[in-house]
């Protein structure tokens, strides 16, 4: 099941290398091209694209190995796209955030030429920047155009494609929450962005043999999961499809590492090992029957997830680290994480359940042990 043409985004894979149908569309406009010294010779590629169907294109290249979304990047990348019609970034997370925010602000469409399958962050209508040291997400409009080349995205560093697949396992405790907020609130379901998810999330499992391997075939099927949690979210008017307790986990960490000013690991490799961790909880509440609302309904739904190992395994085969401590997360900072991670957004999820039952506690030990 591969996309093309979701939510009035043109989401465009190419076979080889051309990507006719945007070209076409931007033929003869003047365009500004972002990318950075890691996506260099993919922008080279592009470039030629462009000047080829007669473009006037600004290019805007970053000398950073790991650029950050500061407000004097964009103010030069905005001024340089002064008079441009379009944006278009070349690379992932931070630079197709960086060009949705200058074409927001100029009032032309953008676009991304993906470089990675790292995250779900695609054609989501927010952008991730930083502004006098602070992350911030400001709400501009989803890419107009994305743009897929599975050879590319083979090619790309392993421990990105690594957080795109722990992105995207995390879907089966994010949904496994949302059904389980169903059975305790009566919160409701959105059906049709709940079962977009769950088939783009089978089809990325089934293709995790080809993953592991890093073929191209594979490759789009994650590249499609993880666009398909952002058309999900879309479709919902919020981000249930695609972010539960395991999200949770990485937001709660990713504040406690900003606050000591140390380097972030990977959204999706934080997610990954968060989804262990709420695997083990629904675990719990079913192996011991512990009292609930709707107590046998929330036990088969616990039954019905793929069990920790298996998923620890496929996080290893994948190359991502499945234990907490391995990507530098504190002792301490895990067993506060454990307990006041549900604080952090205002939706039900497994970890809300246990904290309302009181049972962390109980399983602390268990998951200090298998996932610090
Ligand atoms: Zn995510």
């Amino acid at each position: 099941m591969i996309l093309t043409d979701r939510a009035g985004i043109n989401i465009e894979y190419s076979e080889d290398g051309g990507f006719p149908r945007f070209v076409n569309s931007v033929a003869g406009k003047r365009i500004e091209l972002l990318y950075d010294i890691n996506t260099e010779p993919y922008a080279a590629r592009m470039y030629e694209m462009l000047i080829a169907a007669d473009c006037d294109v600004v290019e805007v290249e970053f000398p950073d190995e790991e650029l950050l979304p500061t407000e004097d990047k964009c103010d030069f990348a905005g001024w340089a796209a002064k008079g441009c019609d379009y944006v278009l970034a070349v690379g992932s997370g931070t630079l197709n955030d960086m060009a949705k925010y200058i074409a927001f602000c100029e009032g032309v469409p953008s676009g991304v030429m993906a470089t990675a399958a790292s995250m779900d962050g695609y054609c989501s209508s927010g952008a991730a920047l930083m502004r006098g040291g602070f992350k911030v997400t400001d709400s501009v409009r989803a890419p107009r155009d994305i743009l897929i080349d599975p050879e590319i995205i083979r090619c790309a560093p392993r421990e990105l494609t690594a957080a795109g697949f722990g992105d995207i396992i995390g879907k089966y405790t994010c949904l496994a929450d949302w059904k389980l907020s169903n059975l305790i609130n009566g919160e409701p379901i959105h059906t049709e962005a709940y079962s977009l998810m769950e088939r783009a999330l089978g089809a990325c499992i089934e293709a995790y043999g080809g993953l592991t391997e890093y073929r191209a075939d594979a490759i789009a099927e994650l590249m499609d999961a993880l666009i398909t949690a952002g058309i999900s979210m879309a479709m919902c008017g919020n981000s249930r499809p695609a972010s539960g307790s395991e999200h949770h986990q990485s937001h709660f960490l990713e504040m406690d590492f900003a606050r000591r000013g140390e380097p972030i690991p990977p959204h999706g490799i934080k997610v990954g090992i968060g989804t262990l961790v709420s695997l083990s909880i629904y675990k719990y509440i079913a192996d011991h029957r512990v009292p609930c609302k709707n107590a046998e309904q929330v036990y088969a739904l616990a039954r019905s997830l793929p069990d920790e190992e298996t998923v620890r395994d496929m996080l290893v085969g994948m190359g991502a680290p499945v234990r907490f401590s391995e990507i530098g997360v504190r002792e301490e900072t895990m067993r506060r994480m454990l307990f006041e991670a549900h604080t952090v957004r205002d939706r039900y999820t497994v970890l809300t359940l246990a904290a309302e039952l009181g049972i962390m506690d109980d399983m602390i030990a268990d998951i200090m042990e298998k996932y610090f």
